[in-house]
């Protein structure tokens, strides 16, 4: 992947075993250049003095009551970015990464679309948010088995980075991790989309839906309004059919929004055809004009998607006492 460290040894006329050294040391837990010993002395003094060992540093940490953990990371241009780490049974955990500091797409209900557009994150500074997990994992005695995109930004306007870093958390020299386990969502930004079909590791692909009509979507969702649910679902059916794997939709019930039981029955006409998983999402209040949908509205709602034979799941959001659950990631 692309990778400052690497082009900096290049440059100097290093050998190439260099990188492996400094890669095999990060992942055995260094955290300054004076912690990879593999390297002479006066390399590791010259490389400190023009690039981080890691392009992102933990600076803040919360743990839930759940066990979830949420660090703020900061980049090198000291951006603030975040990272959740989900425990699950048996020492697995599953990792929210971040894609982009802030989101340029505003969806209504999102603590990170309030920031508005940040920048980019680069492949180095999103795998690296999956290094440092699978290390923290690791001295809890579990292991990194999942990792998300749910995290801050739309990782589907930075596919470049988006691809590398998954190249290297799928690769059995990275962190071996499953192509079944990583899912990517998106709000809906079809030509990222149309890249992901193209894209080699056949990831899991997680549309955040939340609507089941253009008029209620476009309000939550401002995306809608350039490219309409029937454009979206068909990339997301181009994208199962590629695969073979059935595409995610993610749907937060809101209280007297989108959670009627005609909206369920509307969701269901759309997504008859078997190429879609629905999972319904509890809310995560974040201050704003949104409310999660009471017991009954969500049983509701679930008993009319299981009638027309689609099965939902039902997600609890995990880490909502520290503001670590789906929306609410905003560098609080
Ligand atoms: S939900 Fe995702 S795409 Fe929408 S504003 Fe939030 S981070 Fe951006």
């Amino acid at each position: 992947m692309s990778d400052q460290v690497s082009s900096i040894l290049k440059a100097w006329g290093e050998p190439a075993y260099r990188l492996t050294q400094v890669e095999d040391a990060r992942r055995a837990g260094a955290r300054e250049w004076e912690d990879v010993t593999t390297l002479p002395k006066d390399l590791r003094a010259r490389l400190a003095d023009v690039v981080p060992l890691w392009s992102v540093t933990p600076d803040a940490m919360a743990e839930s009551r759940d066990g979830t953990l949420k660090w703020r990371l900061r980049t090198a241009d000291g951006l603030a970015i975040e990272s959740v780490l989900i425990k699950h049974a048996r020492g697995r955990r599953t990792l929210c990464v971040s894609s982009q500091a802030g989101c340029a797409l505003g969806c209504r209900f999102c603590a990170t679309g309030k920031m508005g557009p940040g920048r980019d994150l680069t492949a180095r500074e999103i795998a690296d948010q999956a290094l440092l997990a699978a290390d923290a994992a690791r001295m809890a005695d579990a292991r990194l088995s999942n990792v998300v995109f749910m995290g801050m930004g739309e990782p589907l306007q930075n596919t470049v980075a988006v691809f590398d870093a998954i190249r290297e958390m799928h690769s059995p020299k990275g962190l071996g991790i499953s192509a079944r386990s990583i899912a990517v969502s998106t709000a809906g930004w079809v030509p990222g989309i149309e890249e992901l079909v193209a894209f080699e590791v056949p990831v899991r692909l997680a549309l955040s839906l939340h609507a089941a009509d253009d008029d209620t979507r476009s309000a939550l969702m401002p995306v809608n309004n350039r490219w309409p649910i029937a454009n979206v679902l068909a990339a997301c059916r181009r994208y199962a059919d590629r695969t073979g794997r059935r595409v995610f939709i993610e749907y937060l019930l809101l209280e007297g929004v989108n959670d009627s039981p005609a909206d369920a029955r509307r969701l269901a006409a759309q997504l008859r055809d078997g190429r879609f998983h629905v999972n319904l999402i509890e809310y995560n209040a974040t201050g704003g004009e949104y409310r999660g949908s009471s017991p009954d509205r969500v049983r509701r709602f679930s008993e009319e998607l299981s009638d027309a034979g689609l099965f939902p799941s039902l997600r609890r959001s995990r880490g909502a006492d520290i503001a670590a659950a789906c929306g609410q990631l905003a560098n609080s």
